[in-house]
Parts: structure tokens; sequence; C-alpha cells
């Protein structure tokens, strides 16, 4: 047996398969995630630009506008709240702050404001100072702390000739929405989450392959129950190279295997039965004569002349010789078929067989005016083959020759050396053979001539004989015919050993 190749194992590509799809999912959902919760955020070159080129100036600007206001609440929280609008995309607000550290008003109440509560008045002093360093704050501790939020603090004053600052204007980053609480929050719902995802993908990918692989062996199943169901001619699907494709090859060779075997079993059951009603139908004809005549003889026994009573006898006779044959032909061809038949081998020649069957043929030569005669050189090897079995394919081959001949015909019984055999052919200038019955001459009770048949001169089973016997001797009949002109039947027995042995 041939051993499939790794890729080819049925495992190995179910696995793949699985794996492949697993993986596919997996992907799609990571880029998923890729694509919406890490995406940066929409607006980062307009905050960079805000944050580089404008920044400072807007809160100069807002600062010089709020400066006058301090002292009317709604006027300046309306300010602060409308800038708040404009710069909350860029997530900064600003609020007002007074010098002991309270928030006044806010852009947004509800962050800077709620988180400060009171701002230390030193650090808001310091930070107000042009020299201050955002960049040595925040506190790295407190990441959430409004301080490390701050990023200007500009001195409000109602009136500049006073000096010192009224009030501050803190500008800062809204407050960071994610707390590490929320972040692990986040996490934990990212992993289960992605558990879900990875079990449906998992069990989906799964449901696809079962689905595949029971799809295919469902359509094999189908083409076995039919052809279990006598669809003989039924075959399955078996392009793919793996186990079930080679499973559904070896099911599709067996099966035309079993269907070839199956059109000859029923070949040979018509061709039994056939056989039956033809032997039946050989054996009646001449029993119903033989009845029919003996009847006769029996009830007109008085009055029958002793002329018509031995014509009579003779019909009696001819339909006695014609059964007799026929039972001989019928049990001879049923040994050669089971092979009981065993040939006797023996060295002979070929010239003393052949004076044999002449004179045994001559009578009915010489009723038909057909002239039999031999050609064969004189220094012909022996043969070695059976001779009775020999004998009796001439005599078939002979008996047709003239059975087929017209008068004034002939029958040559030819010999001649062909390497280590012996080539035999008979050949007559009778009637012939039409081409349309050439190939069924060798059948079973195959007669070309109808009534000749009926006369009970041909059984059909001459040939066939033949052949077999031919065949024992591991040789072959061939048949030349021209029909009107005659025909040759040929084949070649090996010759003897002895000779064949000297000549080596
Ligand atoms: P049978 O001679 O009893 O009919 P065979 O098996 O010997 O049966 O021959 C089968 C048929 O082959 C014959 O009926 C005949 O039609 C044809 N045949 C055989 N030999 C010859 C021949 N020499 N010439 C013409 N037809 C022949």
């Amino acid at each position: 047996m041939r051993h499939p190749r790794f890729l080819d194992l049925l495992h190995v590509r179910v696995t793949a398969l699985f794996l492949l799809l697993l993986a596919i999912s997996v992907g799609a959902y990571f880029l998923w995630i890729r694509a919406t919760l890490l995406q940066p955020p929409e607006s980062t070159a307009d905050t960079d630009a805000w944050w580089h080129d404008t920044k400072d100036a807007e809160i100069d600007s807002l600062s010089r506008d709020l400066a006058p206001r301090l002292d009317d609440p709604v006027q300046l929280t309306h300010a602060l709240v409308q800038f708040g609008d404009h710069v909350r995309p860029y997530e900064a607000e600003v609020a007002v702050v007074d010098t002991s550290g309270s928030v006044v008003s806010s852009s947004d109440p509800d962050s800077l404001d709620a988180a400060i509560g009171e701002l230390d008045p030193d650090l808001l002093h310091a930070m107000a100072q042009p020299d201050w360093d955002y960049e040595s704050y925040p506190d790295p501790t407190s990441f959430d702390s409004y301080v490390n939020r701050i990023f200007a603090v500009v001195p409000l004053s109602a009136d500049a000739e006073r000096g010192g600052p009224d009030a501050y204007l803190v500008a800062s980053f809204l407050p960071v929405t994610v707390t590490p609480a929320d972040l692990q929050t986040d996490f934990r719902h990212l992993w289960f989450q992605a558990i879900v995802i990875m079990l449906t993908a998992g069990a989906l990918s799964g449901i696809i392959v079962m689905m595949w692989i029971s799809r295919r062996v469902h359509v094999l199943a189908d083409g076995v129950s039919a052809f279990a169901d006598g669809e003989y001619s039924r075959r399955v699907p078996a392009r793919s190279r793996d186990d079930i494709g080679r499973l559904g090859r070896d099911f599709n060779s067996m099966a035309s295997r079993l269907e070839a075997l199956i059109v000859e079993l029923r070949n040979k059951e018509t061709f039994q039965r056939q056989l039956i009603a033809n032997i039946s139908h050989d054996l009646r004809s001449p029993m119903a004569a033989l009845g029919g005549y003996v009847e006769t003889l029996v009830l007109k026994a008085d009055t029958l002349s002793p002329a018509q009573r031995d014509q009579y006898l003779e019909i009696i006779s001819g339909n006695l010789d014609h059964l007799g044959r026929l039972i001989d032909h019928l049990l001879q061809l049923s040994r050669l078929d089971a092979g009981q038949a065993r040939f006797q081998m023996e060295d002979f020649a070929l010239a003393e067989l052949l004076d044999g069957v002449l004179a045994r043929c001559q009578p009915a030569a010489e009723r038909k005016s057909v002239t039999l005669r031999t050609e064969m050189p004189d220094d012909l090897p022996n043969v070695h083959a059976d001779p009775l079995q020999i004998a009796q394919v001439l005599q078939n081959l002979v008996d047709n020759g003239i059975k087929f001949n017209r008068p004034g015909g002939e029958v040559v019984i030819a010999a001649e050396p062909r390497a280590d055999r012996v080539r035999i052919s008979v050949r007559d200038n009778g009637e012939g053979i039409a081409p349309e019955v050439l190939p069924h001459i060798f059948d079973r009770f195959y007669t070309g001539d109808i009534s000749r048949h009926r006369k009970g001169e041909s059984n059909g089973l001459g040939l066939a004989i033949s052949q077999k016997i031919v065949q024992g001797h591991d040789g072959e009949i061939e048949v030349t015919s021209r029909h009107g002109e005659g025909s040759a039947f040929a084949f070649t027995l090996p010759a003897a050993l002895r000779a064949r042995g000297a000549e080596g």
C-alpha cells in the first residue's frame, strides 16, 4: 500500500484548516481592536498646531479680556465658558483663581473646579513667574492630581497701576478620564472579550471543519448506498488526495471491478439459460422424430412393406446417430469447460494421424463429390500433442469443409514447420462464411445455416470444442474466409520435444 504524503493525511488537513480559521478570526479581532481602541486621536495635528502656535497668544488675549471683568462674575464666567468651549477639543480648560488659591470661576466647573478645591498660593505665584519651568513639573507620583495638568498661569490685574495680581488665569488639561482602576477594568473587559471571541471562533471553526468533513463523508455514503441498492454504475467524487479522496478512489476501483463481475455473471446466467434452451431444443427434435417413426413401426407393423420399414429404420438410425453425436459433444465440452479433460500428450507423426482422419471422412466426401488431399513436406517434424483430441479437431474441420462445400470441391489439409511449432491448416473452396457470421462461428450452438441445423447435420458445437482443444495446446484457431470462395482454418501445435532437443 502506498503511504500518503504528510500533507494529504486527513488529520493534518483538518488541523490545518481549523488553525487557519482560528487564526483568521483571531487576527480579524485584533485588527478590529487596533482599529477601534488603539486609534490615535483624530485631532492630533490640530492639537499640536494649537499647542505650539496659538495657545500662548490666545491665553494672553483671554487674560487681557478677563482682567477688567474680575468684578463681574457673570461676565467672567461667560468669557471663561466661551473660551472653554473653544479649547475643549484640545482637551484644555481655563479657570480664574484668586490669590489665596480658591477657584473663582471655571470653564468646566465640574472638572478642575471640583478637583482643586484650593491651590497653594505660593505655588501659584511661582508658576506665574516667566521663568517657571513646566518641564520640571509635574510630580510623577500624582499623575492625576490637578497640578500636573496646569500648563499656564497668567496673573490678572484689574488695575495695572496698582501692581500685584488680583487673580490668576489658570489653564490646564482636562482631567485624565481613565484611572488605573478604569484601565484595569478595561483590561479585564478586554481579556473577557478576547476569551469569548476566541472560544466562539474556535467553536465556529470546529463546526465548519466538522461540516466540511461530514458533507464529504455524506456524499461518499450516498454513493456507497446507491451502489448497494443496485446502481452499479454509481461512482463517488475522488479528486482530493487526502484519506477521504483515497477512500473514494478505492471504492471507485472496487465498484468498477464489481460492476464488471456482475455484468459477467449476468452474461453467464443468460448464457446458461440459453444453453439449456438450446440443448432441450436439440434433444427434443430428434426425440420427437424417433417417437413418431417408432410408433408408426409398432402400429403399422403388418401393413408396412419391407422397403418402407427399412426406410423408417434408416431414419431412426440417423436420428440416433445425431443424438449420440450431440450427447458426445456436450459431454466433451462440459469436460473441457470443467478442466477435467486431461490431455494425453505424446510425440507422434502427423501423417499417420491424417490418414486416419481422411479415412473416416472419405464416405461423407464421396457422398458430396468432394476430394480430400494433404499437403506436407516429407521431413515434417513430429508434433507433441494429444493425438485423439487433435484427430477430433481435424475431423471437425474436415467435416465442415465437406459439409459447406459444393460437388466437385476439395478440402486440403496442409502442414508446415513454423519455428518450434507445426502449423496445420484445413482449407476448402466451398461456400465460405459471410462477414457478419464470421465473429460468431466459435460460439456454442451457433449455426450459420438454420435449414441444415434442422436437418440434424449441425449442432453448432464442433468449432467450440475444436477451439477449446487447441487452446489446451497453447494455441488458437485462426479463420480466414471469403463468402462464396471458401474458408481456411489454421492452428499450430508444438513440435515434438525430442526433435527440438536434437536441433538445440
Ligand atoms: P456445425 O458445423 O455443427 O454447424 P460448427 O461449430 O462446426 O457447427 O460450425 C459453426 C458454423 O460455422 C457452421 O454452422 C457454419 O455456419 C460455419 N462454418 C464452419 N466451418 C465452415 C466452413 N468450412 N465453411 C463455411 N462455413 C463454415
